[in-house]
């Protein structure tokens, strides 16, 4: 179990990050959200242990997780990071990366495990190519099996798709989520894509003005958002008083209502069209299967 407790920091006087206190069981799958400059890569980073705390304490069964002050060299053997510096060798091969940390004692268990990790992140075409001719997200999974070659307890992973085009993220992303699942390794994600979310994480955390500011299961603070920065981060929304927090989705048309709106503009979004129209001199988003004319008049209904 991770127990980060009450812990606060800055790089300078002003606090970085505020009081934040979470615990996370061992095999679950957290995702950190927050906007950019919100504190998550330097949550990762205390985690890991690589700056001293201005308060609180991290545990990891029970051991405190210590920065520079007290450890000669950063980091623990059970906790791997995956930072957005991929921190390679660029005249070597894939696999001569990936098995970098594995014993030569053993050379076909090596081999092994290498391919084994080079099959999780979905470069067995690459294993004899030099990092240096990779792309930048062929290296981020290089660094990603890198990390798992000797089995974590725990991994850090920042931003870790961010670099990897659309063709592969979906796929790429099953893979590794569920090869952190069998294996019950405990994985903490920052990321700004709700596709690391949605589908994977136990737990999502968001970060606000240096706190935690929503804590709960994803499918929880989709269905019920509470502040809009949260809504923000699973897609188009509205504010309708006086329920609220109102998805672009939710919004149906019918024949009549007291909803009257003038279509601005149709944006086709692949499976549906994000309708922007007027109401009452303000922006409406509305996700309907179909375009809209440009000032037709529609009436619209909130469905939940
Ligand atoms: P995020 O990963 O959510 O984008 P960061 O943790 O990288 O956010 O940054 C949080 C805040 O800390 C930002 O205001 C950033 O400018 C500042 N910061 C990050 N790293 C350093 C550093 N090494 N020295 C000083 N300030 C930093
Ligand atoms: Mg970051």
């Amino acid at each position: 179990m991770l127990k980060v407790e009450n812990i606060s920091f800055g790089y300078t006087k002003s606090k970085v990050l505020d009081h934040i206190d979470f615990v996370l069981e061992k095999g679950e799958n957290l995702a950190i959200i927050g906007e950019s400059g919100s504190g998550k890569s330097t949550l990762l980073k205390l985690i890991y242990g690589e700056y001293d705390l201005k308060e609180g304490h991290i545990y990891w069964n029970g051991k405190e997780i210590l920065g520079p002050k007290y450890n000669l060299v950063i980091g623990y053997d059970f906790m791997k990071s995956v930072t957005q510096e991929f921190d390679l060798m660029p005249f070597t091969t894939v696999e001569e990366n990936i098995g970098k940390f594995l014993s030569n004692f053993f050379p076909e268990e090596k081999q092994k495990r290498t391919n084994e990790l080079i099959k999780v992140v979905e470069l067995e075409a690459y294993a004899k190519i030099k990092v240096k001719n990779l792309s930048g997200g062929q290296k981020q999974r290089v660094a990603i099996a890198r990390a798992l070659a000797k089995e974590p307890e725990i991994l850090l992973l920042d931003e870790p798709f961010s670099h990897i085009d659309n063709f592969k993220k979906q796929s790429l992303r099953r893979s590794i989520f569920n090869y952190l699942k069998e294996k019950k390794i405990t994985c903490i994600v920052a990321t700004h894509d709700k596709n690391d979310v949605l589908g994977f994480a136990d737990e999502m955390i968001v970060l606000h003005n240096s706190k935690i500011i929503a804590k709960d299961k994803p499918q929880q603070l989709y269905n019920n958002p509470k502040l809009p920065l949260i809504a923000s981060f699973f897609g188009e929304f509205n504010i309708i008083e006086p329920i609220g927090i109102v998805y672009a989705h939710q919004l149906k048309i019918v024949e009549h209502s007291d909803l009257k709106a003038v279509v601005k503009q149709s944006y086709f979004n692949g499976n549906s069209w994000l309708i922007e129209a007027d109401f009452n001199s303000r922006s409406i988003f509305v996700e309907l299967v179909s375009e809209i004319k440009k000032d037709s008049i529609i009436y619209l209904k909130i469905e939940n």
